[in-house]
This record gives structure tokens, C-alpha cells and sequence, in this order.
């Protein structure tokens, strides 16, 4: 991560618009749960419900939303001011340094610091040293997940997430074009990691982690990130890569050859990879789970021989966190329903030897997949 203020504000796109429908969703979630009420500390959640962007520190800050009434962000009283607009309906509740902010918490929940039982889903991003002192003030309190109420509302982008990770993902595509301009012979991973960054950069994303640049061998390592090693002509290069435009995360990856078309069996691995992909793609549909989808394209690269080499999940959610649900990976139980945005990334990745893969960022429609990345997906061969 990069750009860490601590304890201070991003900028943000302001704060309008969907976040106080998404508060009231949350609210009727707590009813239908028998849950009395919600904490979001600083994370992807908060910015969901609220719109902005705190950074957690080790000062509390925390969104308390109950089931019925206004909800209130407890912040220290200095972060205050530069807040900017809060959605309608959210009350202010600054602390000052010398105050211990669990307390103030604890007053906004009539009777649970007296002892009297309250029911609490918390953000999963909460940091337990939060939660810790948040539980010594409310000691009759039972505290759950709020991925019960949170994860259900996240999961299905609304038209202006869709729209924003469309954008994000044109840029990535667009940083495509320029990427495979790019020399790689001889230059090492670093370097072409670097460079990608830049371009992605210079597209208005928001690079916070280092693109993966695995060449020959590396590529093996699906998490491989970038090293030292120069890549040589003859390679196959895996190019991860991705970054935030106004919040949302675009992510892609393409495998490139470096000097020539490559020997037989990276091509069969590459066009099997790519058939792959195009397979998960075409299958998608409302009402299979993640699992079901991974199970199809996993299916066929048994079919062809390749199966022990798909050693990754086929792919993830993404929105304002770049990895989240619904998870395509065996053992995923969610339904696929309209307007989840997710990727669709099979990889074959054979040790000591090289790797493939081809990640394309979709959103489901009632009929099916709609690919957000257009680069194209056929294998390039860079300098
Ligand atoms: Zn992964
Ligand atoms: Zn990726
Ligand atoms: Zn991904």
C-alpha cells in the first residue's frame, strides 16, 4: 500500500447519492436479523455506507448504525473538520485525546454499558483492539459478523459501481496498448513492473500494489510479484496488473511471449488457457454458485489433460476492495445473481517450467457474463 496517511482523510468523490439508501438497506437487514445494531470501523464498508475514505489508525473511528434512528460516526474531534459533507442522517460524534472513545460508544447504546444485552454485527475490518475495548464497555453485548448484513448489499453493484468499474477497467485496458510496446528482453521484472505502474498512473489509477510481472519460471508462482530476474527472449510473461479509479478496482492480467511465437507446448498451454477462460466466461450464469463456475472451467482443463496445473480459484468479487465476494473457487456456496461484478482468471502454471493466465473482469446479467475488459486476449508477442 502506498499513500497511508495515518489518521487523516483521502479525498473522495463526495459524498452523495446512494449511501443513504444503502444505510436504510442496512438498517432493515438488522430488523430482518434480530440484530440491534451495526459497527464499520475505517474500510471498504464504511466508504460503502458513508462515502469516505478514513484510514484506520490507532485513534477509533467508527460508524454505529442502529436498527432504528440516525446512525453516528464517533471520530477523534481534530478529523472532524475535514470530513467534508456526511451523508444525510448521520450524526457527528467527535472525542477529544484525553477521552477514551469506547465510552463514547458506549453511550450512544441506552442501557448496554449498564449491562443490558445489545446484539452487535461488526465490520470484519474492525481491528480487534477495537473490538477488545469495545467489548470491556459493553460486557452483556454478543458481537457477529455484520457480513450478515453488509456482504448481501455489497455483492450486487448498483449502476454507478458498474459505471465506475467499467472506467476503471477501459484504463487498464488502454494501459495495454502501451504495454506491449514496452522492451522486455533484457530488462528485468522490477523494471517492467515499474514501468507499468507508470503507465497505469498516467491513466488516473491509484497503483497500491506492484503490478505482477513472472517471467518464464516465475510465472509458475501464481502470486509471483516481481523480482530480479532478466527476462530473456523465449519467455512467457504473466502482467498482473490493476489499480482504484474513484474508489473501484479494475484488475487483468494478460501472458505475453517475448521475441517469437513460442515453442509447442507454451502455445497448446496458452490456447488451452485461453478456451479456458472463454469457457467460464460463456458459462456464467444467474443461479450457479461460484463453485459450480470454477467446476466448468476446471472441468475442462481436466478434459484436456492439464487439470493438476489449475492450482488457483478461478477468480473473485471485486468493487471497492479488490478481492471480495462472491469467491469462484471450490467450496463457494453464493449464488451468481445480476450485477455482481467479478474475474474470471484461469491459470495453468507448471513448476520450474512457465505459467499462463488470462484475467478478464466481468458483470453478470441476467443472460449472462459481460466481459468490462476489451483488450484483447489473443497471445502478443513483445520485444
Ligand atoms: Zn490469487
Ligand atoms: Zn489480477
Ligand atoms: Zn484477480
Amino acid at each position: 500500500m502506498e499513500n497511508i496517511t495515518v489518521g487523516t482523510v483521502s479525498p473522495l468523490p463526495p459524498a452523495t447519492g446512494p449511501h443513504e439508501g444503502r444505510l436504510d438497506r442496512v438498517r432493515a437487514r438488522l430488523h430482518q436479523a434480530g440484530l440491534d445494531y451495526c459497527f464499520v470501523g475505517p474500510s471498504s464498508d464504511l466508504h460503502y455506507l458513508t462515502g469516505l475514505s478514513l484510514h484506520a489508525s490507532e485513534r477509533l473511528a467508527l460508524l454505529v448504525v442502529p436498527r432504528d434512528g440516525p446512525a453516528s460516526l464517533v471520530v477523534p474531534a481534530f478529523e472532524a473538520a475535514g470530513l467534508g459533507g456526511l451523508p444525510p442522517g448521520v450524526c457527528l460524534v467527535p472525542w477529544q485525546e484525553s477521552e477514551e472513545p469506547a465510552q463514547r460508544v458506549g453511550a450512544l447504546l441506552p442501557g448496554a454499558t449498564d449491562g443490558e444485552p445489545a446484539t452487535i454485527a461488526v465490520g470484519d475490518q474492525l481491528w480487534s483492539v477495537f473490538l477488545l475495548r469495545l467489548q470491556a464497555v459493553l460486557p452483556q453485548a454478543t458481537f457477529s459478523t455484520a457480513a450478515a448484513v453488509l456482504a448481501p448489499e455489497r455483492i450486487v453493484k448498483d449502476s454507478g459501481e458498474i459505471a465506475a468499474l467499467t472506467e476503471a477497467a477501459a484504463c487498464a485496458d488502454d494501459a495495454f496498448t502501451d504495454i506491449r510496446q514496452l522492451r522486455f528482453a533484457g530488462q528485468s521484472e522490477h523494471q517492467v513492473a515499474e514501468a507499468i505502474a507508470g503507465l497505469l498512473r498516467r491513466r488516473g489509477l491509484l497503483v497500491e500494489w506492484g503490478p505482477i510481472v513472472a517471467s518464464g519460471p516465475n510465472g509458475a508462482s501464481p502470486h509471483h510479484s516481481a523480482g530480479d530476474r532478466i527476462i530473456a527472449e523465449g519467455d512467457l510473461v504473466v502482467l498482473d496488473y490493476g489499480g482504484r479509479l474513484n474508489g473501484y478496482h479494475a484488475d487483468m492480467t494478460r501472458t505475453v511471449a517475448v521475441g517469437h511465437e513460442p515453442r509447442d507446448e507454451m502455445r497448446v498451454v496458452y490456447d488451452l488457457v485461453y478456451q479456458a477462460q472463454e469457457t467460464g466466461v460463456q458459462a456464467a450464469r444467474p443461479g450457479m454458485t461460484g463453485e459450480d463456475l470454477d467446476t466448468v472451467v476446471r472441468e475442462y482443463l481436466a478434459s484436456e489433460g492439464y487439470g493438476e496445473f489449475f492450482t488457483h480459484r478461478l477468480g473473485h468479487g471485486i468493487g471497492l476492495d479488490g478481492h471480495e465476494a462472491p469467491y469462484l473457487v471450490q467450496g463457494g456456496q453464493t449464488p451468481l445473481g445480476p450485477g455482481m461484478a467479478f474475474s474470471i482468471e484461469p491459470g495453468l502454471y507448471l513448476p520450474g517450467r512457465f505459467g499462463v493466465r488470462i484475467e478478464d473482469i466481468v458483470v453478470l446479467l441476467p443472460t449472462g457474463a459481460q466481459r468490462l475488459n476489451r483488450a484483447p486476449r489473443e497471445l502478443v508477442v513483445v520485444e
